[in-house]
């Protein structure tokens, strides 16, 4: 197994609560980029297992980690993929993955402020599947196999943009900077006892908003990746955020304001915490 993280922009391994450059561990500097961390995910399980021979570049605690995967070439997101969220909703559940995009530039660290784009902003807990190399028409059978790892996310949601307009688009409502915090690390599949049922909860300013399981997805992570392979071509570093499941608050009328903490948690993998501010809204027409 290996937790691949980001220190000021550099690829790392977490181990026991230090952080080792990858570039000096290993001798190569080819690794010290973490997309190139990602796509040659399959050296990093040795990698992880030469930490503890070594001395670390420093403690975890109190270091500043950056996205583990900074610059996504394309990131899904899947609407109501979970059934207690598409029931609060009121939406029926999908027939195939309902799919759009957050655009790359939105992707943030485990502990980025959260600027918000206006009064209606929603918090969404996520489990994110890392692609790890070409993948194209694969099969369910198969699609674990395309996974460099996962990592956690949040989905955040302008509901006011998401909802405008006769003809609804959810990608920009999603995309404002700073929209899609992930981390802290990459963790690769064969470190969880089960990589389809992994618990993920969701805590805004104290208050336990979200609690689930991915073995609730209505699509599950090869189901999603063998539909999206069908019709896209899928490569190193590409994140699925596979849907938030129920919680969430535009079923409860409750929406983020300046001075909320979203504090995010997913099991083996850790959590995030987003401090929310002030931001700007979309320009008005
Ligand atoms: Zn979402």
């Amino acid at each position: 197994m290996f937790r691949l993280i980001n220190v000021e922009g550099r690829a790392a391994l977490d181990h026991e609560g230090s952080w080792y450059d990858l570039a000096g561990l290993s001798g190569d500097p080819g690794l010290a980029d973490p997309m190139a961390a990602v796509s040659r995910h399959g050296e990093l399980h040795a990698l992880q297992g030469e930490c503890g021979a070594s001395a670390p570049g420093g403690p975890l605690d109190g270091t500043l980690l950056g996205p583990p995967v900074p610059r996504p070439n394309q990131v899904f997101g899947i609407g109501l993929n979970y059934r207690a969220h598409a029931a609060e909703t009121g939406m029926a559940e999908p027939e195939a993955p309902l799919t759009f995009t957050k655009f790359p530039s939105c992707i943030s660290g485990p502990s980025s402020d959260v600027a918000l784009s206006g009064e209606a902003v929603d918090w969404e807990v996520e489990l994110v599947v890392v692609i790890g190399g070409p993948t194209v028409g694969v099969s369910v059978e198969d699609a674990w196999g395309s996974v460099a790892g996962l990592t956690l996310g949040q989905d955040i949601s302008d509901r006011l943009l998401q909802g405008a307009g006769d003809r609804p688009q959810f990608s920009l409502a999603k995309s404002f900077t700073g929209y899609g915090p992930t981390g802290p690390a990459l963790v690769s599949p064969d470190a969880f006892d089960d990589p389809d049922d992994i618990g993920l909860w969701c805590e805004v300013s104290g208050e336990r908003m979200q609690d689930s399981r991915t073995d609730d997805l209505i699509f599950s992570v090869p189901v999603l990746i063998s539909y999206l392979s069908s019709i896209c071509a899928l490569d190193s570093g590409d994140l699925i955020f596979t849907g938030t499941p129920s919680g969430v608050g535009v079923a409860r009328n409750r929406f983020l304001a300046p001075g909320d903490t979203i504090v995010s948690g997913a099991e083996v993998i850790g959590g995030l915490r987003n401090a929310c501010v002030a931001g700007t809204g979309p320009l008005q027409l």
